[in-house]
């Protein structure tokens, strides 16, 4: 049986201070705005005990489109999945980490869990422009406070994200090189844009239908209300492969929707309605690896890892 690699569930959506102009659920430019949605502790608490007994465990990461902790939840949650032997996998623009948390995630998270900070800016002015009016300082300052009090046994892996658009195009540099020596990792990616291509300014050539999309293998998309979507990207529900509540996680994961979505992915035969018909986000999905001095770079497309070595 072929496994997801990570299983994103959305604990709790719609609660984000942010109201980045790029985001999906909370621009507003499709019209519509995510609502708030939060799964009870009982059926967050049943889909990790069906994840906990697969042979090959995955990482959960505990929200969608959300601000994760916005969820007064989420510590039982990677409570639990850490007593089932799971690990998690958090990305945050950073903005309610406050002191309570902090100590919470260096003591209870290790290294096989993962934090990303979305922080997409040096520059003050920059951060206002792509993500919001908060303090990008007191976020970098809370990502610099976990790195150095964590310890050989506690604290996760910490990296951070660069999505790259035209309003930061010209900081990317000096965002690597801030960032490449201190955090586990850098990711640099090209967001896609509201019709799901990538943006004029970064093509890199003529894009010819895209297909095989890494996504659609590897990670599995659960919304709030139990619904599996295609991928994150579909913050409102506009695709659904079944209620795991009703068919279980694996009944969906391996059943004949999804296997024939993929089927028909990977020849080019979307149809108009589906969700992936011309996306361009499976272009940023096939990572290559390769090494480059204290490094291990992993790329495609329109993006890239600096992950360090030996952390
Ligand atoms: S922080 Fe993430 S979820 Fe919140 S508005 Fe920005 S892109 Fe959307
Ligand atoms: S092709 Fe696009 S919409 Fe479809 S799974 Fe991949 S990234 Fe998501």
């Amino acid at each position: 049986m072929r496994y997801p690699r990570k299983v994103a569930i959305g604990f709790q959506e719609g609660t984000c201070p942010l109201h980045c102009p790029k985001c999906f659920a909370f621009s507003g430019k499709s019209g519509r705005k995510k609502k708030v949605h939060k799964m009870s502790l009982d059926k967050a608490k049943w889909l990790i005990n069906e994840i906990a007994e697969w042979e090959q465990k995955p990482v959960i990461q505990p929200h969608i489109f959300t601000e994760p902790f916005a969820n007064k939840d989420l510590s039982e949650i990677i409570r639990y999945c850490h007593e089932k032997d799971i690990f998690v996998s958090i990305i945050t623009n950073g903005i309610l980490i406050d002191d309570s948390w902090t100590q919470f995630i260096l003591s209870e998270l290790g290294r096989k869990d993962t934090i990303s900070f979305s922080l997409d800016a040096t520059k003050q002015e920059t951060y206002e422009k792509v993500r919001g009016n908060y303090e990008l300082s007191e976020i970098e300052n809370r990502i610099q406070y976990l790195l150095e009090h964590r310890t050989d046994q506690g604290g996760p892996r910490l990296s951070v994200n660069y999505t790259l658009e035209k309003e930061n195009f010209d900081e990317t540099k000096a965002f690597i090189e801030k960032w490449k020596y201190k955090a586990d990792a850098v990711r640099v990616t090209v967001a896609i844009d509201d019709n799901k291509k990538i943006p004029e300014m970064f093509r890199k050539k003529e894009i010819q239908n895209v297909s095989e999309c890494s996504f659609l293998d590897e990670v599995m998309t659960i919304d709030s209300d139990g619904h599996v979507r295609v991928c994150q990207y579909d913050a409102f529900g506009d695709s659904d492969f079944g209620n795991v509540f009703e068919k279980g996680i694996m009944g969906i994961w391996e059943g004949d929707g999804m296997r024939q979505f993929r089927v028909r992915q990977k020849k080019g035969e979307m149809m108009q309605d589906d969700y992936c018909y011309q996306c361009e986000g499976a272009c940023s999905t096939k990572l290559e690896c390769r090494e480059m001095g204290d490094f291990i770079i992993k790329e495609a497309a329109y993006t890239i890892y600096y992950n360090r070595r030996n952390i």
